[in-house]
């Protein structure tokens, strides 16, 4: 377990290096892709032993709510994978993929890869494409930064603790008893301003 995320404050160091292997090794593609919190989700954090968001480190198993917002994100995408030629059992390895909240996940979509990033590397071997992805982390884990900086400050503009309009005030319903309800019934009776 790691320690919780403070809020609005993204981590950016890899957890690859906490891979088996560190990393570096191929793991295997997970073999049910059909859910992530009880399927692929359940096994990258089982096979890596890391339960935390890659990007800021919530951790993604500690309670029911959290565990809502599990997500599996392919660090270089699958789109950009058939780009560039990669083979598919390379992009679906676990060593491709980590854990991330839904929110640090949805920050990231559609990216694209800068041409330069692949020059001179061998995306056919391990080594190459760990290279790309190292690179590849790094760069998305900087724009996700940004990115919850920039929905940190609208959020704190926004002052959501406060109520947006003075509450309603509702009639009061006052009970009458005693002479004034006499006639009324058994009981006391209640009626409204
Ligand atoms: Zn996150």
């Amino acid at each position: 377990m790691e320690g919780a995320a403070e809020p609005g404050v993204a981590k950016s160091s890899s957890p690859f290096g906490r891979y088996p292997g560190g990393g570096q090794k191929l793991l295997g593609s997970p073999p049910d892709w059909s859910n992530c919190r009880s399927g692929y989700g359940l096994d990258l954090a089982r096979v890596t032993g890391v339960t935390t968001c890659a990007y800021c480190g919530l951790d993604l198993t500690e309670t029911f709510n959290q565990w809502l917002l599990m997500s599996v994100d392919h660090v270089i995408p699958k789109s950009e994978g058939t780009r560039l030629g990669i083979e598919p059992a390379y992009i679906n390895d676990m060593f491709n993929l980590v854990l991330a909240c839904a929110g640090c996940n949805a920050f990231k979509n559609r990216y694209q890869l800068p041409g330069e990033l692949a020059a001179g590397l061998d995306l056919r071997t391990p080594q190459g494409f760990v290279s790309l992805r190292d690179q590849v982390f790094a760069a998305r884990a900087r724009l996700i930064a940004e990115r919850r900086a920039l929905e940190m400050a609208e959020y704190e503009r926004r002052r959501w603790a406060k109520p947006l309009s003075p509450p309603i005030e509702r009639p009061r319903r006052r009970v009458i008893v005693g002479p004034a309800a006499a006639g009324a019934g058994p009981g006391p009776s209640a009626t409204t301003d």
